[in-house]
């Protein structure tokens, strides 16, 4: 009933940069080195459109251009509505606000003990431990300070954020975020994540990273050995769109998978991108079928500069509605909005419950069929029934 989409290539390959030897294409350092940051080098490889070339005079004052030559490759050239084209190359509309828009869509500023380090829940913290990507996405929550492009200058300070999380013992969970913190250099990490590892109250470690998807050159075994040493440390990377769900990217989730990490994705409800249901399936089920399971499908925060990426709320409850029930339950990411102003993660779900009365909950299925089911449970005798055998019974 549902097209497979096993008609379309997993993308891999050196593309515009096969004049370049393998073992340096395969270099996540070169990769860094190499990458397309300035309008001029975007113009040796395409043809912006008059509305990307203003956007790119403006990122500037907004958040850096860069993109990996791997994550170029993947951009189809030839359509200006290429949905990966539109996750790394900037519009105009970045530069227009609107009313509702903010410098900290949700409300993080208020809630750092210390500098890089949100409490926003009581038993878990955000540990943004650098500034930096391998590319940055047009729509980023952290743009305020993220690539530094409008002098934020974010110093986190290591010791303080892990004195701090040492000395709070309701903290049993760490999320490591930034920028990305796989961008960190193999020592750093090492020592990062056995210094979180030897506090008793952590319980759960996490990395949020897109770097397996923007420089998955940068999943190395050395890296690898790092996880499998401080395990289990949980990972979510950040996929959008099918076309980005590589051969290359395949390697780097099997590689961590492997290393004992288990891996979600989450990605960002984004206009033109992935607010199709024929393109979120695909994309969840190349995730399933590369190892990650999807976690969360946000709403696209009150960015400054996202109302061109942004859909309406209503569509991410319907795309839900077209995946559950229709798909693998695993496949399923939950929807959410990162409520502005800081009231965290609201999940938003499509409405299954047609009427409650007095005595029974009235459900639509996924195929809009009614069903129904008790309120409580029914009433059964005490006594238990005279032909029940008792258990000495049953022991003979
Ligand atoms: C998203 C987030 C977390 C983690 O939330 P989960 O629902 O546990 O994944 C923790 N702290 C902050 C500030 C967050 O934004
Ligand atoms: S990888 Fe994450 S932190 Fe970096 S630009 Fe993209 S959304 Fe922002």
């Amino acid at each position: 009933m549902y097209p497979q989409d096993h008609h379309t290539t997993w993308f891999s390959g050196q593309g515009l940069w096969a004049h370049v030897p393998a073992e340096k294409w395969q270099d996540w350092r070169w990769q860094l080195q190499n990458r397309i940051t300035r309008i001029e080098q975007l113009e040796e490889y395409m043809e912006l459109t008059p509305d990307e070339r203003a956007g790119c005079l403006f990122a500037s004052h907004k958040l850096a251009l860069a993109i990996t030559p791997y994550f170029f490759n993947l951009i189809d050239r030839e359509n200006p509505d290429c949905p990966v084209r539109k996750q790394v190359i900037p519009r105009s509309g970045e530069s227009r606000i609107s009313p509702d828009e903010l410098l900290d869509p949700v409300g993080e500023e208020n809630t750092m003990p210390v500098e890089g380090l949100v409490h926003r829940y009581p038993d878990r913290v955000l540990f943004l431990v650098t500034d930096r990507c391998a590319s940055y996405c047009r729509y980023c929550t952290r743009s305020r300070l993220v690539s530094n492009a409008q002098d934020y200058n974010f110093h986190p300070s290591y010791e303080k954020g892990l004195e701090y999380i040492r000395s709070h013992p309701e903290i049993r969970d760490v999320l490591l975020s930034g920028g990305d913190p796989l961008l960190l250099s193999d020592n750093r990490l090492d020592h990062l994540l056995g210094e979180l590892r030897a506090i008793p109250h952590v319980e759960f470690i996490r990395i949020g990273s897109r770097i397996p998807v923007f420089l998955p050159q940068r999943i190395t075994p050395a890296l690898a050995d790092i996880f499998r040493k401080h395990g289990p440390i949980w990972m979510s990377i950040h996929v959008n769109h099918p076309n980005e769900c590589t051969q290359e990217l395949r390697q780097a989730t099997e590689r961590l998978s492997f290393a004992g990490v288990p891996l979600g994705n989450q990605s960002v409800l984004l206009k033109g991108v992935n607010d199709r249901p024929e393109i979120l399936r695909s994309l969840v089920h190349r995730l399933l079928m590369m190892r990650v399971r999807p976690y969360y499908l946000y709403q696209c925060d009150l960015i400054t500069g996202s109302a061109h990426l942004r859909t309406d709320v209503q569509k991410g409850i319907d795309l839900i509605r077209s995946l559950r029930g229709h798909t693998t339950g695993y496949a399923i990411p939950q929807f959410v909005i990162d409520a502005p102003g800081g009231g965290g993660k609201v999940p938003l779900n499509p409405d299954y419950i047609k009427e409650i009365t007095d005595s029974e909950i009235v459900m639509r299925n996924f195929e809009g069929e009614t069903y129904r089911y008790p309120l409580q449970p029914s009433q059964v005798s005490s006594e238990p029934a005279p032909e029940w055998a008792t258990p000495e019974q049953i022991l003979l």
